[in-house]
């Protein structure tokens, strides 16, 4: 039985002291007993975040590291820095670094490699336009992303990463796709991982929807047999996440 991950992502939202508040509304209401509980929040409030979630069971995650140990890449944060930070949690090839930031099938696969290294679990996330969709190749366009975001990966490690199915049409716009639609995907993101590496490891693996998820869908989405939880971003910034967790 896998377990539900909801991971909120901030995107570039809250200065420390916002974060402070948000996290201090949140944090006593959200349920970590049965829902791995993840705050994916900007650099800056990393390590204040870590410090005020001590003795909870909610997680900081990142919301993007570079692929190299350390060295001459200004403006970078290395695996090593947000390990140490206390960061559980890497989301990486969230569709707006893809668009905005040049992230690549190659550098997401770099990324998950190192992340899992320094003991950090990736938020792997894939998702079609619109156009991929009308023109029916968002699964192939999906298989592909996933293949090569995981390539190189052993089962082993394959099992410790989250999915993130994000269909870009649905991120931030306010139209979520049916359940219908993202089980349909979840399940063939699930199809190839048992076609890469096995059974065992697609029954283990845990793939999350993102894309307007609410306080009044989240329950439908997650009641689906392969959406094991949610990548939310704009309800993360509200106390509706704590809705969408105790779904
Ligand atoms: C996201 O940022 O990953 C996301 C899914 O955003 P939203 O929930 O606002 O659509």
């Amino acid at each position: 039985m896998r377990k539900k991950i909801v991971a909120g992502n901030w995107k570039m939202n809250k200065t420390p002291k916002e974060a402070m508040e948000l996290v201090a509304m949140l944090k006593d209401k959200v349920d970590t007993d049965n829902v791995d509980v993840v705050f994916c929040v900007p650099a800056i409030n990393i390590l204040p975040v870590v410090d005020a979630l001590k003795g909870t069971n909610i997680a900081v995650g990142a919301q993007n590291v570079y692929f190299e140990e350390s060295g001459a890449y200004t403006g970078e944060i290395s695996p090593a820095m947000l390990e140490e930070a206390g960061v559980k949690y890497v989301v990486v090839g969230h569709s707006e670094r893809r668009e905005y930031f040049a992230e690549t099938d190659e550098t997401v696969n770099k990324k998950v490699k190192k992340i899992l290294e320094h003991n950090m679990t990736p938020i792997m996330c894939c998702g079609e336009t619109l156009e991929q969709r009308e023109l029916g190749i968002e699964i192939e366009f999906i298989r592909t992303q996933v293949k090569c975001g995981l390539a190189g990966l052993s089962a082993e490690e394959a099992q410790k990463v989250v999915i993130a199915y994000e269909p870009i049409w649905a991120i931030g716009t306010g139209k979520t796709a049916t359940s219908q639609q993202a089980e349909e995907i979840c399940a063939a993101i699930r199809q190839v991982i048992k076609e890469l590496y096995g059974d065992k490891t697609a029954e283990v693996i845990r793939i999350q929807y993102g894309g307007s998820v609410n306080g009044k869908n989240a329950a439908e989405l997650f009641a689906m047999e392969n959406i094991d939880g949610g990548l939310v971003g704009g309800a993360s910034l509200k106390e509706e996440f704590a809705q969408i967790v105790n779904y």
